[in-house]
């Protein structure tokens, strides 16, 4: 029978937050904080005591116009700046965000019940995002010119495209603002950011930290629900193209208001990682690297390691080895420690979306070899579960759960692992393990996914594209692949014959 944990607790609630750390709860708009024109607000509740720490306003339509409005008004000066220029300001932007790397650090984990561990990486790779955008942005804007038809000279312009409209998910708040907001500002366009309604604060404090540095209205920040400030921003007729991440239904939504405008569409979605671990690999290096790519931030995580497919030969001493590694993981709330692994999940609809999955499960007859189910008391803790003996096609390792819970399914033939990798509507990451070249490349090849890592699972850098096939969407985060995605492509072409 499967082991519950406890989790443990701050001794101080609610310490985390020192006065003045919140944001105001109003909408970014034109480079200040303005109350909404509804007068109501949304409650922002910490996950891991249930109770509610702030309100920001719910946005209306016509906040959301007025937000495209002062974007629209300040793409032109934004977008003309020279690449230096506006190097220099995103460099300021990282220092200012690295500066209050504690505060946000900490607001984030308030908002979300993140560890300090999850949300100190946030920031910092946040600061790298910025940094990263901010030195890209002087070597992709030169472009070549050249003679490419008699007497005529061709000048390749990369332009921006104007307003961005951006949404974003609960799961990393500020680290997906940045993976939008950095290349789109980079690339030279203004936005207004919708966060998730469930943790709008630290987007909101970006935008109170950076308030002296950038220009009034090239970053605005509404906050309110997807079906009203997300649509709109989706169907803004100024708006040129919208970028979300999200669950599918709500890239499907924004895809489908973006069609009437024919606007772009970004969309990083969902994802249900396979992982093919062959008999040749370092299955102790495995269980370890799955411990961290598996329960990072509480397997919500879009790239999560969650699906195991282990060749049957070795199967049960994975298995074993997996479950020895999440034996010794500590629950907790963020203030309970540096050494807290696994915090609770974002909301009690998400968490009753997790368990309903482990009781599906447990009814299935799969089998948790360790955890399966909630831990009692305040906050949305779910425990740290290896599901065994996974039949295929079951619905858990089918379906994104996006909790902390791995299954692992057993596969005789290397054919058969990846045809059964790819049987799912998702195609975002993917992780190979085996000490054979040959096969190492050929599984990689074969697999639909946007990432596929070998001997490794959820190391990403700010050089290289992060984005899916299939179900998880289109368009890259990170790399010059972003920058280039926020850039419309001119061709101007000079009669020079005398
Ligand atoms: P969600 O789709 O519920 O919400 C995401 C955002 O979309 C929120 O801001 C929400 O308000 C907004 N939204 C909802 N309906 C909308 C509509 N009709 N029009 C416009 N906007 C709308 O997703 P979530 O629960 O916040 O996040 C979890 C999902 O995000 C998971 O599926 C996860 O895999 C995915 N995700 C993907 C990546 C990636 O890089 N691919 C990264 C993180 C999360």
């Amino acid at each position: 029978t499967s082991e519950m944990p406890a989790v443990r607790r701050a001794q101080a609630p609610g310490s985390l937050l020192q006065e003045g750390d919140l944001p105001p709860g109003q909408h970014f708009i034109d480079g200040a904080f303005r109350p909404g024109r509804s007068g109501t607000s949304i409650d922002v509740v910490d996950p891991s005591s249930a109770r509610t720490i702030a309100q920001v306003a719910e946005g209306t339509v016509e906040d959301t116009d007025i937000a495209v409005a002062a974007a629209y008004a300040a793409k032109d000066t934004w977008g003309g700046l020279t690449p230096k220029e506006r190097s220099e300001l995103l460099h300021r932007v990282a220092d200012r965000v690295a500066q209050h790397a504690d505060l946000l650090a900490r607001l984030e984990s308030a908002n979300t019940g993140k560890p300090p561990a999850v949300a100190q990486d946030d920031v910092a790779q946040t600061v790298d995002t910025f940094r990263f955008m901010a030195g890209a942005l002087r070597a992709t804007t030169s472009v070549a010119a050249g003679r490419y038809a008699e007497d005529h000279l061709s000048v390749i312009l990369r332009e921006p495209l104007g307003v961005i409209g951006v949404v974003t998910p609960w799961n990393y708040p500020l680290l997906m603002a940045a993976w939008k907001m950095a290349p789109i500002l980079a690339a030279g366009n203004t936005l207004v950011i919708k966060p998730s309604e469930q943790t709008p604060l630290t987007t909101l404090k970006f935008a109170e930290l950076v308030a002296d540095i950038l220009p009034p209205g090239v970053v605005n920040v509404v906050t309110g629900f997807g079906p009203v400030v997300g649509a709109r921003l989706a169907e803004h007729p100024d708006v040129a193209m919208i970028a979300l991440t999200g669950s599918v239904r709500s890239g499907q939504a924004v895809a489908r208001a973006a069609a009437e405008s024919l606007k772009r569409v970004h969309l990083e979605l969902g994802g249900k990682a396979p992982v093919l671990i062959f008999p040749d690999a370092d299955l102790a290096a495995a269980a370890t690297a799955l411990r961290a790519a598996g329960y990072w931030n509480s397997g919500q995580e879009c790239g999560a390691a969650c699906r195991v497919l282990v060749h049957e030969s070795v199967a049960d001493e994975f298995a074993r080895l997996l479950v020895d590694e999440v034996a010794t993981m500590v629950v907790g709330e963020p203030g309970a420690g540096e050494d807290v692994e696994i915090g609770p999940l974002i909301s009690k609809g998400h968490f009753e979306r997790v368990t309903g999955y482990l009781q599906r499960a447990e009814a299935a007859g799969l089998r948790a070899a360790i955890g399966g189910g909630a831990i009692q008391g305040d906050g949305y803790f779910v425990a740290p579960t290896v599901l065994v003996d996974v039949p295929d096609g079951a619905e858990a390792a089918r379906e994104e759960i996006f909790g902390p819970v791995i299954t692992i399914e057993t596969f005789t033939e290397e054919d058969e692992a990846v045809t059964r990798a790819n049987a799912v509507p998702y195609g975002l990451s993917a992780s190979v393990w085996t000490d054979d070249a040959r096969r190492s490349h050929d599984v990689a090849g074969k697999l639909d996914a946007g990432t596929v890592w070998v001997n490794a699972h959820l190391v990403l850098a700010n050089e290289v594209p992060w984005g899916g096939f299939k179900g998880s969407g289109y368009g890259r985060d990170l790399s010059i692949y972003a920058l280039d995605d926020y850039s419309r492509t001119k061709h101007v072409m000079h009669n020079v014959a005398r």
